[in-house]
């Protein structure tokens, strides 16, 4: 099959008229293909090389459509910086309709009845950023929208200075927020929560469909899908820097990349965004802002679904999923299989080491995976002192000593656990200036690496290298 002859379905159309804006995109000019992910394509039933195709670009510019699409911008509301911001929705973000059980959205695809003061654009440093890190979560495991396409433009965009607009094609089995049926909720509009509630049990949850009690047991599964998302984020260092309940996935994947970041030094009170000042949305903040997230959304079905029992469910459910989630993923890390009480405690006790002796948190583990009771070859990635360190990596042998596996079998399952290539700002950066002027070498290279993070690839061993001092765990702008 090939890109251009998909046909899309419009499921969000049946809803009530308040739920989306039927819009067109607004192409941008001359517009030019950066970048394709034929993993991506492959969702949707593509089989086809994309770099064939000789309609993709016109498509992702949205000068045609593929046959059965009807663009819509979808309504939603949300807290933002935890203050409920009335209705919000696709400002920038055009949904083209479904296939193969995934929604394609352009984002950066001009204005929408939803654009409040914003001009409906999506300049390319945030684009490649969004477009890369998409499939690099997919790569590490992650529940993630995807992205398909990445195209630049001549059209100019105001920010901080004059930049240049693109587009990303976006996938995502949902494009449903905590903040959409926060939506229908402030405007009064109760009916329409339990119309979108079956609309996302049919969409998300199918299995659901015939359940009784089905919207409580859709908020349960909303609050154990957040909690698996967030023990994966924590686990391998992703701070996303804009948590708003706008930016909360209905089925729990993780969405809309703005300023966010990979940790390079473990630090637990990094804060990614710049204009977060008062560090909501802190890395180690990120678990409890999800709850508080879902506690929102709780208060949004209220109406529909009772609301103690809500409560019981995210007190029951979340911290239990989190924790069990959480230690599992860094106890992989770790190489530990066995069940022993004091893991957890061999792993808060790892952290507050990695943090006061400011290490790589990357590096730490994928050079542990490597680790063979010579304590140096971890020390010496020490910034500040050794010997906390070593202190824990004497508990660590003696606890590798009740492990059962041979120990290069756990070797091997510790690199399939401790990626080697993780998308770090410094390079992020690197890959965008170099874009700028038209070279976008880095972005293919950065999109393999996405794609394989557990693997060796020697000839791109540059995206691995450490971040330099003046690079380490910087803030990044909202503008995008
Ligand atoms: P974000 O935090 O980036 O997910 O965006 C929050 C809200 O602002 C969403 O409703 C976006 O659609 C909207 N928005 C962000 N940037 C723009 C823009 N350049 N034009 C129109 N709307 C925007
Ligand atoms: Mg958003």
């Amino acid at each position: 099959m090939k890109f251009s002859n998909l046909q899309l379905t419009t499921p969000y159309l049946k809803l009530d008229p308040l739920f989306y804006d039927k819009v067109s995109p607004t192409p941008l000019e001359k517009p030019y293909i950066i970048s394709t992910s034929q993993d991506a394509a492959k969702l949707l039933g593509v089989d086809e090389d994309l770099n064939n195709d000789e309609r993709i670009l016109e498509l992702v510019n949205g000068e045609t459509f593929l046959a059965g699409s009807e663009p819509f911008a979808m309504a939603y509301a949300g807290h933002q910086f935890g203050y409920f911001a009335g209705r919000l929705g696709d400002g920038r973000a055009i949904n083209l309709g479904k296939v193969n059980g995934w929604n394609l959205q352009l984002k950066g695809s001009g204005l929408t009845l939803y654009s409040r003061r914003g001009d409906g654009r999506a300049v390319l440093r945030s684009s490649i950023r969004e477009y890369l890190m998409s499939e690099a979560m997919y790569g590490l495991g992650i529940e993630t929208s995807r992205a398909l396409a990445l195209i630049g433009s001549q059209s100019s965009v105001a920010r901080e200075q004059w930049e240049k607009g693109a587009i990303v094609l976006r996938l995502s089995p949902t494009w449903v927020r905590f903040g959409t049926f926060e939506y229908f909720n402030s405007i009064g509009e109760y009916s329409k929560l339990e119309e979108l509630a079956d609309y996302v049990i049919d969409e998300s949850f199918s299995y659901l469909k015939e359940e009784e009690n089905r919207y409580l047991k859709m908020y349960a599964q909303i609050v154990k899908n957040t909690a698996t998302t967030l023990a994966h984020w924590q686990s391998v260092g992703f701070n996303h820097g804009v948590m708003n309940t706008d930016n909360m996935s209905i089925d729990g994947r993780t969405i809309d990349y703005g300023p966010f970041a990979f940790l390079d030094d473990y630090d637990s009170n990094y804060v990614c965004n710049h204009t977060d000042s008062e560090g909501r949305y802190s890395f180690k903040n990120q678990p409890g802002i999800a709850h508080w997230n879902l506690s929102m959304l709780a208060r949004a079905l209220s109406p529909l679904v009772n609301y103690e029992d809500m409560q019981v469910v995210l007190d029951d459910i979340y911290a239990n999923q989190y924790e069990k989630k959480y230690l599992e993923l860094m106890k992989n890390k770790l190489g530990l299989f066995q069940e022993e009480e004091n893991d957890a405690s061999l792993v808060r006790w790892l952290l507050g080491t990695l943090e006061s002796c400011v290490v790589d948190y990357t590096l730490f583990f994928r050079k542990l995976s490597y680790y063979n009771g010579d304590n140096e070859t971890l020390t010496e990635l020490c910034e500040y002192q050794q010997r906390p360190l070593q202190e824990w990596l004497e508990a660590y042998s003696t606890r590798l000593k009740k492990e059962s596996l041979d120990d290069e079998v756990r070797k091997k399952k510790m690199l399939a656990s401790n990626p080697k290539y993780i998308l770090k700002n410094f390079l992020l950066q690197e890959a965008i200036e170099k874009a700028q002027n038209g070279d976008f070498s880095m972005v293919d290279d950065m999109l393999s690496v996405a794609h394989a993070p557990f693997d060796e690839h020697l000839e791109l061993e540059y995206l691995a290298r450490q971040t330099p001092k003046s690079a380490k765990n910087i803030k990044l702008s909202c503008s995008s």
